[in-house]
C-alpha cells in the first residue's frame, strides 16, 4: 500500500480473538519502534503514545455515568467515567506503557508488578507486588509489551484474580502467536489489545521480527 492509498481498514482487526490495531498511527509508530536505530529516548517515547493509543481503543467500553454540569451558557447532562481504572505494569518493560496511559487516564491507580523467570522452573517469580488489598478499582489493564511465551501475563492475570479482579483487559505492543494462544486458552475472558501480531518466537523465546529486548531499547542497557 502506497502512503496516497485510502484505507478503508477498520480501526482494530480481531484476529482469533485478539484485538490487533489497525490505525494508521499505531502502525507508522511500531514501525519506527522496531527499527534497530531507534535510541531509547525516541523509543519510550514511542512506547508511550502507542500505549496512550491502545488504551483508547480498549476503554472503548469503559462504562460512564451522567454527571449535571454547567456551562457558561446552560446547565447540562454530561458524562464521566464510572470504571475506576487499574493499571498493573509488568516491570520493567511495562514502565513507559503505564506512562502513557496515564496521560489519558490520570486519576488510574498503579500498581507495579515485577516478575522474573526462575532459571531451574523456567516459571515467572513475583519478586516485587504493590498490590493493594482488597483491590480499588472496576477494570484492570495489565500493560506489558511483549506477550511471547506468555509466562508473565499468565502469571499477572492469575494473581489479580486470586484478589478477586474480574474485568482486566491485556495491553502489549508485539504479541507472538504462542503467547496469545497461552492467554487465550486459560483466560478467554481476558481480551487482548497489540499493535502487531508477529510471526513466531525463536529459540531464545524472542519475538520474530518483534523489536529485539523492550527493557534493553528503553533503558539503555543492552
Ligand atoms: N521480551 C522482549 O523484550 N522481547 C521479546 O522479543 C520477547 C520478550
Amino acid at each position: 500500500m502506497t502512503s496516497s492509498t485510502r484505507r478503508d481498514a477498520p480501526p482494530a482487526v480481531a484476529m482469533g480473538g485478539v484485538l490487533v490495531s489497525n490505525h494508521p498511527l499505531v502502525r507508522d509508530k511500531l514501525t519506527r519502534l522496531r527499527r534497530r536505530e531507534t535510541e531509547p529516548r525516541l523509543f519510550r517515547e514511542l512506547t508511550r503514545e502507542l500505549s496512550w493509543l491502545l488504551a483508547y481503543e480498549a476503554l472503548a467500553d469503559a462504562r460512564l455515568e451522567d454527571v449535571q454540569i454547567e456551562t457558561p451558557l446552560a446547565a447540562t447532562t454530561g458524562s464521566r467515567l464510572a470504571d475506576r481504572i487499574g493499571l498493573v505494569p509488568i516491570l520493567r518493560a511495562g514502565i513507559s506503557m503505564a506512562d502513557g496511559v496515564l496521560q489519558m487516564v490520570p486519576e488510574a491507580q498503579v500498581w507495579h508488578l515485577g516478575m522474573y523467570r526462575d532459571h531451574e522452573t523456567l516459571q515467572p517469580v513475583a519478586y516485587y507486588n504493590r498490590l493493594p488489598r482488597p483491590p480499588r478499582f472496576d477494570l484492570a489493564l495489565v500493560l506489558d509489551p511483549m506477550l511471547a511465551t506468555g509466562g508473565s501475563a499468565l502469571a499477572a492475570i492469575e494473581l489479580l484474580r486470586g484478589l478477586g479482579i474480574r474485568r482486566m483487559k491485556f495491553l502489549g505492543l508485539i504479541g507472538a502467536p504462542e503467547g496469545v494462544r497461552r492467554v487465550q486458552d486459560r483466560f478467554p475472558d481476558v481480551p487482548i489489545h497489540l499493535a502487531a501480531l508477529d510471526e513466531r518466537l525463536d529459540e531464545h523465546s524472542y519475538i520474530v521480527p518483534g523489536l529485539g529486548d523492550a527493557g534493553d531499547r528503553q533503558f539503555f542497557t543492552a
